[in-house]
This record gives C-alpha cells, structure tokens and sequence, in this order.
C-alpha cells in the first residue's frame, strides 16, 4: 500500500499554524484591553509561545528536509520528535476536521516515521532487535499460550505466528506477542532492544511509535479481513523488509 507522507506533514505544518493563529487572537484580545499586568504575562507567553514555535517549526523542517535527502539529521531528532509529539494529536484533529479520516493519517504519521527510523545509519545489531507483534495475529481457535513463551507455538502453519518464528530465528531477533500497549511496554523495559519492528493496526502502532520516544520504531500494518483484533494477518515480506532495514543487510 503507498502511504502519502505529505498528508502528515501537511497536517503538522497546519496544526503549527493553528497554534500561531490561537496564540495571535489571544493577544490581540488582551492587548486591546488596557491592564498593564494582563499585558507583561501575555507578552512574556507570547516570546515563550514564539521560541516554541521556532523549535516546532525547526523540527517539522528537519523532518522535510530529512524525507528529501533519506539521511537523518541528529542534531535535530529532538526538535523532530518536539513536532511530533505535541502536534500528532492537533493533526489528528485537524485532518478529521477537513474530511480526511482518523486512518489515514494515522497510516501517513507511521509512514513518516519509518522514513525517519530508515535514515538513520546504524540501529541495531541483530540480537538487539525485537519484533513486537499482536496476540491477534494467533488462529483464534489454537489453544496454545504463546504470549508468555513464543516457543510454546507448535508451528502448525494455521497462521503466520510459525513464519514470524522462523524470521525471527533466521536473524537471531528476539520475538514477541503482546496481549496489548502494556505488555509491549513490559517487552521493551524488560528486554532493552536497540530498535524494534512491530506490527499492529494504525492507532496502535501510531501510539505506540509515540510511547517509544527515542527508540527507534519501524512499523509494519496488519491486515484484518475478519475484522478488528480477530485473526489477523501480516505480510512476511514486509516484515522481513522492515528488519532488513534496521540491520542494515
Ligand atoms: S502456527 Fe502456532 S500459534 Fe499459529 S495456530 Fe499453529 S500452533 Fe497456534
């Protein structure tokens, strides 16, 4: 599926403009009352709201400038990810508000962000790599429990869990299947990857990409023919595409 990147970025440049016109209309407001107090604390929200808006600004450059070239620019991650995470949600907001819907931009959000994590140089060394993938991607009618120990799968082939512990070995990754955001958090504390692939459906691997702050995140969409967080599906491919990348193979 080809994902436009400039739906997001579109949206974040908007929300950054958004912000700058809220931010105007208040101090137009105050300032056509004649409180000197009112004035001093506008003024000095106003410098701060500015300074704010350079970085914002920056960042949302950085994250241009760095989808043009496909190499990242380290010395800007932090402004990049300042973008991100205070004007994900706005965007969000702002693409429902302009007709375009919660998913797409949650699909162009994910596709910005692995056009970031594929820039970087070095990732991680394959033992440091986690796969994350959804308990859903299990057949619903296999009995075994493979969220506490993915090896408890008998690897009968009913679905993609076999082919995904195959990958995982063929790169001496470490996979894992989490029940929801809580376990994956507990996956990533516990184990300490250098960089992870996950696959999950657009609002988790968004939420998710966010709640990673630094850690590198390459997203991977599943597939939900039967519906929502029921057998769902996952292409190898892209899966194996994705740890390619971080490897650096
Ligand atoms: S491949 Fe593994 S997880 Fe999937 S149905 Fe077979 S035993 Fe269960």
């Amino acid at each position: 599926m080809r994902i436009k990147r400039r739906v997001y970025v579109g949206l974040l440049v908007a929300s950054l403009f958004l912000l700058a016109g809220l931010a105007t209309g208040g101090w137009y407001l105050v300032t056509h009352r004649s409180i000197v107090v009112s004035r001093i604390i506008l003024t000095a929200a106003l410098i701060a709201g500015g300074i704010g808006f350079i970085i914002i600004g920056c960042g949302i450059l950085a994250i241009v400038l760095t989808i043009i070239r496909c190499r990242s620019i380290p010395s800007f991650d932090g402004m990049m990810r300042a973008a991100n995470q205070l004007l994900f949600p706005l965007a969000v907001f702002l693409g429902t508000l302009v007709g375009i819907g919660r998913e797409k931009v949650w699909q162009s959000f994910i596709a910005v962000n692995n056009t970031l994590v594929k820039a970087k140089s070095s990732l991680a060394s394959p033992s440091r790599l986690m796969i994350l993938v959804p308990h859903c991607l299990q057949d619903s009618e296999c009995p075994h429990k493979i969220t506490a120990d993915v090896n408890n799968c008998k690897k009968c082939g009913k679905c993609c869990i076999k082919d995904l512990i195959e990958l995982a070995e063929k790169y001496h990754a470490v996979l894992k299947v989490a029940t929801g955001g809580t376990l994956a958090r507990k996956y990533i504390s516990d184990f300490r990857p250098q960089a992870v692939v996950a696959v999950a459906c657009e609002r988790d691997l968004s939420s998710g990409i966010q709640d990673a702050g630094v850690l590198p995140v390459l997203g991977v969409l599943n597939s939900r023919p039967n519906g929502p967080c029921f057998n769902t599906k996952v292409a190898i491919e892209e899966v194996e595409n994705a740890i390619k990348t971080i490897i650096k193979i």
